[in-house]
């Protein structure tokens, strides 16, 4: 199944066990609107490229459509509404008032210059500007795509639209109208999380943890658990991975990779592959790079006791099912990376508001709307009889349609 199919799949099995109306399911089936464009740039030597970008607004009933861009070679239009559908979950089961987007360019950056990639994050923006806007829809970095892009997006926005508000993009530098907290929230929200269904996930004070990426949302996510006493046991970016018994500084894996480009070689740990990350023994298992990681294929040889989803999509339905048998809990993304959109909103909100909140202020409410739905999302599944992704659709799915009749005449 693809990205999308797999999406479709959870909103049905969720549906089996929390029926909605026939108006909100038959909705839920389609994306509201699917840009594609194509953006010309200008590469260094003068010659001219054409590249494929896309917007996905998949629903708004709960506000202006939210999500990231994607800069990614299998970036397509199937992948981005996927995304795009799983952000209208994710909004809804942390009750924040935006609905689900998602943006990409089918590109490796990494064979870009500095500048191309620059002219075609511009280029993105010129080509869909009309269907942006801090009423309309609000992006934000997601793989590939950092704070700067974000400010080259922002500042071509402006000078399109005249819009000096700032709030079209979300995820900037703190300099250039970001919030504080917006760098960490990912890792941060995904380890609030943990520490909100740690004891009723009955795991130990201290845990071993195994993580897959280590980008903005794995990297920091090594850091805030080891920084928390956690041990580290191994992390991975798109070569392969260490893994290390003692336990790994993330801090200093981080900067052996700066250094030398690659894992590759870090002094006394030993080299594995990212499957074989996968299946090692340890409580807490991070999937946090790309989709459709955890399959029927490698299910039945994860040994975690929890799977907590960092990354977007990485655990199939069928995985789900094996885990769910063989007793191993999978916090779902639309919860347990659900920091990054929530502090995005923050930032839109102080944007809009023209104000700046500090990190404490920031994470503290963080923190407390993640304690807040994680428990929830618990309580449900426990009422529902239910694994934990069914139980966070089914929160979804209720706000969702609270939405929907609120708009509809009786
Ligand atoms: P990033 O570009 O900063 O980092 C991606 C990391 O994954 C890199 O370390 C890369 O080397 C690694 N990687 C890529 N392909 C891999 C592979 N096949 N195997 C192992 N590692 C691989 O991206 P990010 O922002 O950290 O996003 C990671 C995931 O988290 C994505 O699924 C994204 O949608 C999701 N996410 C991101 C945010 C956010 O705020 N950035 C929020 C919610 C969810």
């Amino acid at each position: 199944m693809n990205a999308f199919e797999e999406a479709q799949e959870q909103l049905k099995r969720s549906l089996a066990i929390f029926p909605v109306g026939n108006q909100l399911r038959t909705r839920l089936t389609r994306a509201e609107r699917e840009v594609t464009v194509s953006i010309p740039l200008t590469m260094d030597n003068g010659s001219t490229k054409v590249f494929e970008g896309y917007r996905v607004q998949y629903s708004n009933l709960r506000g202006p459509y939210k999500g990231g861009i994607r800069f990614h070679p299998d970036a397509d239009i199937n992948e981005v509404t996927a995304l795009a559908f799983w952000m209208t979950f994710k909004c809804a089961v942390t009750n924040i008032p935006m609905g689900g987007g998602k943006g990409g360019i089918t590109v490796n950056p990494r064979e870009l210059s500095k500048g191309e990639v620059e002219r075609l994050s511009r280029g993105w923006v010129r080509a869909l500007a009309p269907v942006l806007g801090p009423e309309r829809d609000v992006p934000a970095p997601d793989v590939n795509t950092t704070p700067e892009i974000m400010t080259w997006m922002a500042d071509e926005y402006q000078k399109l639209t005249g819009d000096t508000r700032n709030a079209t993009f979300t995820g900037k530098p703190i300099a250039q109208g970001g919030s504080e907290g917006r760098g960490v929230a990912t890792g941060m929200g995904g380890f609030y999380v943990f520490e909100a269904l740690r004891d009723v996930l009955k795991l130990p004070k201290t845990v071993s943890v195994v993580i897959q990426g280590m980008g903005n949302v794995g990297g920091n996510a090594a850091k805030i658990f080891h920084e928390h006493g956690h041990t580290i046991l191994a992390m991975s970016d798109s070569k392969g991975g260490i893994y290390s018994a003692g336990g790994l500084e993330p801090e200093a894996v981080e900067k052996y990779k700066k250094e030398n480009g690659s894992l590759e070689g870090f002094p006394g740990a030993e080299h594995i592959s990212n499957e074989k990350l996968l299946e090692l023994s340890c409580d807490v298992l991070v999937p946090a790079a790309l989709e459709n990681q955890i399959t029927q294929k490698n299910a039945q040889s994860i040994k975690a006791k929890v799977v907590l989803e960092l990354a977007n999509g990485p655990t199939s339905t069928k995985a789900d099912d094996i885990l769910f048998r063989k007793g191993i809990a999978v916090v779902p993304d639309i919860l347990a990376n659900a920091g990054g959109v929530v502090v995005s909103t923050y930032e839109w909100e102080q944007n809009l508001k023209n104000e700046h909140w500090s990190e404490k202020d920031v994470l503290n409410k963080l923190r407390e709307l993640l304690n807040r739905e994680s428990k929830n999302v618990w309580e449900l599944s426990v009422k529902l009889s239910t694994d934990l992704r069914r139980a966070a659709f089914a929160l979804a799915l209720e706000r969702l349609e609270e939405s929907l009749d609120a708009k509809i005449a009786k």
